[in-house]
């Protein structure tokens, strides 16, 4: 039995897992670095301990970490999403020093986090991929050869990428030979291997994704889908479950593409299998995710399903406690990443104090934050400090709800998305369930906002800002 897990992870995802834990009785170990002495996820554990001061490095140190979940008696690690829960090595140190990994083995976090073996894996299952490389590229001229075969637009994309970052479209040679180093470049500083792809460039996809959840005696499910495609840059803003965008038998479709997917790899625990949906309705595979995702609280709220306590469960040795057709949905939800950045300023990262907070409340919402009122946002983490999920019976309804939670939250201190999602939520094809992954690049004007502030917050705000300043 899980008595005690270590969290290895900050942020909001950390104070996710503690929060799971302390449902199911279960203790709870927080780490953190000297940036982090004043988070939430610390002052919510039961026990925390210091990993250092460098603030991100503390957070990747595998051995460090493990042995911390040695000493304080824990039975299990939670890698949450980012920073190690992808990396095969701490899966495989958990395993020799006895430490229950919640994720799948590292064989199977090492063959999924290589694009390339994901893809090879899933041709040889029989589930339809983007024509492209069947392994990296050796050279600029195997790229120039490959592109002319399959023909542009293509996509170069790191091997090894995550987080949206080292992909790049290219829509004709001079692109491609272009691009080709930078991808390489941006690949090694990013991921630390120079491996690179490519595959056709789906024009105007749909990102549609699948939750899996798969236990150690063979069972696998899927929770349905979540609707990925409000992106900037390849990164997420908006997600929603399930998609506005397809019918009840794509969702079935994908659904058990997905349980077959981790049948042929034998995945356990939670995960995800992404797919592009191409403009004539064909379905591509395109990456698993072998961890807890960012968006799993449009799942949560759709199904009533807790998928944290079902990843500690299934590493716990359980059996799934669904069967397929036990398991349904209801409504729709819908998550807003709130990144403490300038949408009219190119999304520029605003570190700094929060003033203040006021979160928003009543029906269908929930929040999953971070932060709090006089919280500094450090400068050397992701710019995500809440996430805002909303859930209501229809479409519509969802929409209006969305509108009115992100009118309710209040943040002051740091620009944050919060305009910018207004205006999306104001855009007729958004309203109309019609939009593709081009979406935020084909609508520079949604930028062009004025926020209101009521005088009194305003007043309120100022004078908050004024005694922070002077350290009252
Ligand atoms: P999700 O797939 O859950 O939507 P994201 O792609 O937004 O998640 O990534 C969540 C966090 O994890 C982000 O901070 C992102 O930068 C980080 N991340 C994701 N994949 C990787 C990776 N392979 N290497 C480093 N960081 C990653
Ligand atoms: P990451 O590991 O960074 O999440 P993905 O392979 O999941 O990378 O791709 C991230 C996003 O990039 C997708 O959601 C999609 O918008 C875009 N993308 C990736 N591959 C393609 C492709 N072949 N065609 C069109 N868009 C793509
Ligand atoms: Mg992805």
């Amino acid at each position: 039995m899980i008595r005690k897990i270590l969290v290895a992870n900050r942020g909001e995802i950390a104070v996710r897992i503690v929060r799971a834990c302390s449902e199911m009785g279960i203790k709870s170990v927080a780490i953190y670095t000297d940036a982090d002495r004043h988070a939430l996820h610390v002052k919510k554990a039961d026990e925390a301990y210091h990993l250092g001061s460098e603030p991100v490095a503390g957070y990747l140190n595998a051995h460090n970490i493990v042995n911390v979940a040695v000493t304080s008696g824990c039975d299990a690690l939670h890698p949450g999403y980012g920073f190690l829960s992808e990396n095969p090595e701490i899966a495989e140190i958990c395993a020799r020093r006895g430490v229950k990994f919640i994720g799948p083995s590292a064989d199977v976090i090492a063959q999924m986090g290589d694009k390339i073996q994901a893809r090879n894996a899933m041709i040889a299952a029989g589930i339809p991929c983007v024509p492209g490389s069947d392994g990296n590229l050796a050279d600029v001229e195997e790229a120039r050869d490959l592109a002319n075969k399959i023909g542009y637009p293509v996509m170069l994309k790191a091997t090894n990428g995550g987080g949206g970052r080292g992909i790049r479209r290219c829509d004709n040679e001079k692109e491609l030979l272009a691009n080709y180093d930078r991808v390489i470049s941006e690949a090694s500083k990013a991921f630390g291997k120079p491996e690179v792809f490519l595959e056709k460039c789906v024009v105007n996809p749909r990102h549609i994704e699948v939750q899996v959840l798969a236990d150690s005696h063979g069972n696998a499910i899927h929770l349905f889908e979540r609707d990925c495609s409000i992106q900037r840059r390849n990164q997420k803003l908006i997600e929603i479950a399930p998609s506005p965008q397809i019918t009840q038998e794509q969702r079935d479709y994908i659904g058990g593409l997905a349980v077959k997917a981790c049948h042929a790899v034998g995945y356990e625990n939670a995960g995800t299998v992404e797919f592009l949906l191409d403009q004539d309705n064909n379905f591509f595979f395109m990456e698993m995710n072998t961890r807890i995702q960012v968006e799993h609280t449009v799942t949560e709220s759709i199904t009533g399903i807790d998928l944290v306590q079902e990843q500690i469960r299934i590493a716990d040795g359980m059996e799934l406690r669904y069967k397929q057709e036990e398991v349904g949905f209801r409504g729709f939800a819908m998550e807003f990443r709130i990144n403490a950045e300038d949408p009219k300023n190119g999304f520029m990262p605003c570190f700094g104090k929060i003033t203040r907070y006021y979160a928003p409340g009543g029906p269908g919402v929930r929040i999953d934050a971070a932060m709090f009122s006089g919280y500094v946002v450090p400068p050397y983490f992701d710019s995500m400090c809440a996430k805002l999920t909303v859930w209501a019976l229809t479409w519509e309804e969802v929409v209006e709800r969305g509108r009115r939670a992100l009118n309710d939250m209040l943040v002051y201190g740091v620009k944050t998305t919060i305009p910018y999602y207004q205006e999306i939520l104001k855009h007729p094809d958004f309203r109309n369930a019609d939009f593709n992954t081009g979406f935020v690049e084909s609508h520079p004007e949604l930028v062009n906002y004025v926020v209101k502030v009521p005088p009194e917050l305003r007043a309120a705000a100022i004078a908050a800002a004024i005694a922070a300043h002077e350290g009252i």
